[in-house]
């Protein structure tokens, strides 16, 4: 049986970055994929994903994502692939009912971090988004923007791809398209059992997204719950200048109604459009991969109709992609409350990839001296206990 110092399990967002520098570290370690990364089965794939310095959904993540944008940069440089691409981000709440003093709207949530963090930011009104955002030109007379220049978006296919050359390059084997089936631990290690072959190491990470409760089991199972998504790619109108001045931007135009979206990117010709849903649960196994007509035109009618000019209802590419969720929607960072050398990553309810480079560099940390740099000490599991 081959024995390695560590095991990955999961080679997504954050078990790529994990055995990149895992295997950057010199440590000797494997990884195993159910599938063959980067791939389109668990939710790390869509061309794009938004991030931001001023994390609206808490300050717990601005060390880890400020530790991303470097590492992003890191990969690029070794790489010569462009992975992380400084856009500029437009947060902005729009809708008739907005309250100036309401605290937890999510643009003054991340305008107050920006504040409290020294996040470089400017604040819009209504007039300066209309002029300087062209597709925002129909926001209302009371909407609020915070512009974050060094925010943007990651190509998540390209992070992963390259986060896994790499780490072979630096010595990691990969096991792709073989399902881990069984953990052990002992006080000498951890067993994985997967369905071609049996693995020691002496610590174990795993990072299996959607699949990590029917994986874990109790109390994974318990507190994950797995909620499909879409995605929609809009064409554009013909003369729709949006290519250089489309910012990434995440738009609440409601109680609760909030969608994001993409700059038009060279040569593609359309905007990427996403919201977020929390009402249906789903599974890996049964997840509906398909999108329809029907589920096209609601998009357009309830997100895009009078709110983004430019954007025609022609949906040219769409593709569904699944968010792992937590009771409280942050991240579940931490030991394995029975196996032994085991820390539990990534069940990132829906706003992981942006912190992944970051986690990755953490979760090498723990392995190697059992401890991170970062304190993650607020995803811990005993927030839960009793559920
Ligand atoms: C539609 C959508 C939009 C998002 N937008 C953003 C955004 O704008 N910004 C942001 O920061 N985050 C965003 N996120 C969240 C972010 O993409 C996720 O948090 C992150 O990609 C999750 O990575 P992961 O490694 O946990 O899971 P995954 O990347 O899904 O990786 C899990 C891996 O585990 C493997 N695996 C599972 N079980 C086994 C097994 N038994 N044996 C072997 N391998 C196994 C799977 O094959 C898979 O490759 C979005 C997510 C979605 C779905």
């Amino acid at each position: 049986m081959e024995r390695y110092e560590s095991l990955v399990i999961g080679l997504g967002a954050m078990g790529a970055a994990t055995v990149y520098q895992l295997a950057k570290a010199g440590v000797k370690v494997a990884g195993i994929d159910r599938h063959h990364p980067p791939h389109t089965f668990g939710s790390s794939h869509g061309d794009t994903r938004i991030t931001r310095l001023s994390v609206g959904e808490g300050a717990q993540y601005v060390p880890i994502v400020r530790n991303s944008h470097r590492i992003w940069r890191e990969l690029e440089a070794l790489s010569g692939e462009a992975l992380f691409e400084q856009s500029g981000l437009l947060v902005l709440t729009s809708w008739e009912g907005f309250d100036p003093g309401d605290a937890s709207d999510f643009t003054l949530r991340t305008l107050g971090l920006a504040q409290t963090y020294g996040i470089e930011h400017e604040v819009l009104d209504a007039k300066q988004i209309r002029q300087r955002f062209p597709q925002f030109a129909q926001v209302a007379d009371n909407a609020i923007g915070y512009y974050e220049p060094e925010g943007g978006f990651v190509r998540p296919e390209r992070c992963i791809d390259v986060q896994l050359k790499l780490a072979e390059q630096h010595g990691a084997t990969l096991y792709k398209g073989e399902t881990v089936t069984d953990i052990r631990s002992d006080a000498h290690g951890v067993t994985v059992t997967t369905d071609q072959r049996m693995l020691q190491a002496d610590k174990l990470v795993v990072s299996a997204g959607n699949w990590a409760g029917g994986l874990l089991g109790s109390p994974f199972d318990r507190l994950l719950s797995v909620y499909r998504q879409q995605l929609f790619w809009f064409e554009l109108e013909p003369g729709a200048e949006l290519e250089g001045v489309s910012p990434t931007y995440i738009l609440t135009h409601g109680q609760d109604e909030t969608h994001y979206g993409f700059p038009a990117l060279p040569g593609e010709g359309s905007l990427k459009i996403a919201t977020a849903q929390y009402h249906t649960v789903s599974t890996p196994e049964t997840l509906d991969r398909s999108v329809s007509a029907a589920q096209e035109r609601e998009m357009y009618e309830q997100q895009v109709q009078g709110r983004i000019a430019g954007v025609t209802a022609k949906v040219i590419k769409s593709a569904v992609c699944a968010y792992t969720v937590t009771p409280d929607h942050h991240f579940i960072i931490d030991e394995h409350p029975t196996l032994q050398h085991t820390l539990v990553v990534s069940p990132c309810s829906g706003h992981g990839f942006k912190h992944s480079a970051a986690l990755g560099e953490a979760f090498a940390q723990w392995c190697i001296y059992g401890k991170s740099e970062l304190d993650l000490s607020s995803f811990s599991l005993k927030r839960f206990e009793g559920q």
